[in-house]
C-alpha cells in the first residue's frame, strides 16, 4: 500500500537476514513495481476477447462463458438461453451504400441492443453480421421476452442513412444432458427457419 492508501501491485521477493552466528534478525523484501505489467497483461486480455469493429465481445469469449455456463447448470441445475441473431439482406447494403456503411450499421445495431439488454446478458459478434447472446437463468419464454424486446429496438429506430435494418431470430433453451454444439446448433436451425419464413422474425423454439 502507498502513503496515500492506494494500493500498489508488486512482485515481492522475501529472503531472511541473518547475523554472523547464523541468527535470524529479519527479512529483507525487494518489491518490483508491476503495475505497467499487470495493465498491459489486461488490455492484452480484453483485445484478445472484444471484436474490433463493434467493441462487444467475440466468438472467443462466447465460447469461454458458453463453457463455463454450462459447467454451471451441471453442477448446480438452473436454465440458461441462447440467442442468435442474423441481420437480414446485410449484402444489399453493403453492395448499394458501400462497405463502410455496411461497418457503421454493424457498430449501431450493437449500440441498439447492447440498450436493451441486461448486465448479465453476453452479447457477442460470432462473425460478419451473426451475433449470439448467452443469457444466465433464462429459461425459454423469458429469451423469447428478450429476443421481442431485440427485433423491437431494431424495427423501431432506422440507423442513419440506411433505414430500417431487421434481423431474424432464433432461440434455444439448455436441455439437461445437451453439449454446446448442440445447442448452438438449434439456434442456428431458428435463424435458418426464420429466414426460409420471410426474415424479420422471431422462430419459436421448437417444444
Ligand atoms: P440473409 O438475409 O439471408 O442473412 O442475407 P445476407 O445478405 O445478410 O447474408 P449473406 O451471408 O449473403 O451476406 C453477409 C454479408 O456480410 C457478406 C459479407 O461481405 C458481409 N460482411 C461480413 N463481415 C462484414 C464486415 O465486417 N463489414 C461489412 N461491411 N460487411 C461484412
Ligand atoms: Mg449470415
Ligand atoms: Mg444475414
Amino acid at each position: 500500500m502507498r502513503q496515500d492508501g492506494s494500493h500498489l501491485r508488486v512482485n515481492m521477493q522475501v529472503s531472511p537476514v541473518l547475523d554472523e552466528h547464523d541468527q535470524w534478525i529479519g527479512y529483507l523484501a525487494v518489491c518490483l513495481d508491476i503495475t505497467e505489467r499487470k495493465r498491459v497483461e489486461e488490455e492484452l486480455r480484453t483485445m484478445s476477447v472484444t471484436d474490433a469493429l463493434t467493441g462487444v465481445y467475440n466468438r472467443r469469449y462466447f465460447q469461454e462463458r458458453l463453457q463455463a455456463e454450462l459447467q454451471r447448470v451441471e453442477r448446480h441445475g438452473g436454465v440458461f438461453s441462447v440467442l442468435m441473431l442474423d441481420i437480414d439482406h446485410f449484402k444489399c447494403i453493403n453492395d448499394q451504400l458501400g462497405h463502410a456503411v455496411g461497418d457503421h450499421v454493424l457498430q449501431a445495431i450493437c449500440e441498439r441492443l447492447c440498450h436493451r439488454l441486461r448486465r448479465s446478458d453476453v452479447f457477442c459478434r460470432l462473425g460478419g453480421e451473426e451475433f449470439m447472446v448467452l443469457c444466465p437463468d433464462t429459461n425459454g419464454d423469458q429469451a423469447y421476452t428478450l429476443a421481442s424486446e431485440l427485433w423491437a429496438a431494431l424495427r423501431v429506430e432506422p440507423v442513419d442513412g440506411v433505414g430500417r435494418v431487421t434481423a431474424s431470430f432464433g432461440i434455444a433453451s439448455w436441455r439437461e444432458g445437451e453439449g454446446g454444439d448442440d445447442l448452438l446448433l438449434r439456434a442456428d436451425s431458428g435463424v435458418y427457419a426464420a429466414k426460409m419464413g420471410g426474415r424479420d422474425r422471431i422462430e419459436p423454439e421448437l417444444v
